[in-house]
């Protein structure tokens, strides 16, 4: 029987762990019931009584030992392993927090609120309509008779032969009109749809209708009201003008131009090199509407003004294709 040989294992075997796993397998190898030392000790069976009696002894002082050395390394291995998970447990205080991804409100979004904010300011209240409309109040009731352009198959939506995608928020003008008596002064933002598809058309897009009708309004109200407006969105310099225009429910109607913000009236291809923009159109209540509501246009007297939104966006951000709000692109929309 070789002493030796059992003691060059067990040394190499214990000082090779590296692991709590290690001192668990290294211990069955040595110490369990197959293990090395059951193997020496049945050896002993072969042996004469005093041969029995001196490797006996060795064995079970080779045992003793190899048990205490594993005990000692268990211990160890498992206070590492303890300490491992806790730092791993541990916050970090000075790493860098996670950001997350925010969305944020779309341009158009951002200025339908900043138009509402100034109109709410001077006092307008907030209307809103339906999107889906009867072709009465899209037409008829604004004084757009059946043979108007406007009314083309190619223009407008057609949900059924009387009822349409409104063209226009003006049919929230008729409608606040006639659920209420004068004093009127609201503003009505939304949706509306034209069949048109280009750089500066989108089938769907937005407008603010702005209604104001009371006894004795004026045109100079309404071009207080659109001047202090323009300076509040477009900045306190911006020169504006009231060029004579044509809408079938106002009259007088005035197309508003803004001085161009892109070259500042030098002229451009924004501008088409006259300087100026187009920026909303108006009027005086045409007496006819006042009249279709019930009012009396010799009691009361009103403004309406519409604007498109994505068009005041686009200047006032600097974008020159209307399509790009509705593509949905993050890399876009994110710069707002
Ligand atoms: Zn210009």
């Amino acid at each position: 029987m070789n002493i030796d040989e059992l003691r060059n294992r067990i040394e190499s075997e214990i000082t090779s762990l590296k692991t709590f796993e290690d001192v668990k397998k290294v211990k069955a190898s040595l110490l369990g019931r197959k293990g090395l030392f059951s193997e020496y000790l049945d050896g002993l069976k072969l042996l004469d009584r005093d041969e029995k009696k001196i490797f006996g002894k060795e064995i079970n002082l080779l045992k003793m030992h190899a048990e205490s050395r594993l005990k000692e390394l268990e211990s160890f291995y498992l206070e590492e392993e303890k300490r491992k998970k806790e730092a791993l447990d541990k916050i970090d205080i000075t790493m860098p927090g996670k950001i997350p991804l925010l969305g944020k409100k779309h341009p158009i979004t951002q200025t339908l609120e900043e138009i509402i904010r100034i109109f709410t300011s001077l006092g307008f209240s907030v209307a809103e309509g339906p999107d889906i409309e009867q072709e009465y109040y899209n037409f008829e009731a604004l004084n757009i008779p059946k043979d108007h352009p406007a009314r083309d198959m190619q223009d407008t939506f057609y949900i059924k032969s009387d009822i349409v995608l409104r063209t226009h928020t003006s049919p929230v003008q008729i409608r606040t009109m006639e659920s209420q008596l004068p004093p009127v002064k609201i503003i009505a933002p939304g949706s509306v749809y034209r069949c048109d598809n280009d750089i500066s058309h989108t089938p769907m897009f937005h407008q603010v209708e702005g209604l104001m009708v009371d006894k004795r309004v004026r045109f100079s109200d309404l071009k207080g009201i659109l001047s202090i407006f323009i300076r509040e969105i477009f900045g306190e310099n911006t020169p504006l003008r009231f060029r004579p225009s044509y809408f079938p429910f106002t009259e007088p109607s005035a197309e508003v131009d803004i001085g161009c913000v892109i070259c500042e009236g030098d002229g451009c291809r924004v501008c088409k090199e006259t300087g100026w923009l187009e920026i909303l159109g108006s009027g005086m209540v045409h007496p006819q509407v006042l009249r279709i509501v019930g009012y009396d246009p010799e009691e009361v007297s009103g403004f309406a003004f519409g604007m498109g939104v994505e068009r005041i966006a686009m200047l006032k951000f600097g974008i020159d294709d209307i399509r790009q709000f509705y593509y949905n692109d993050i890399r876009f929309l994110s710069q707002f």
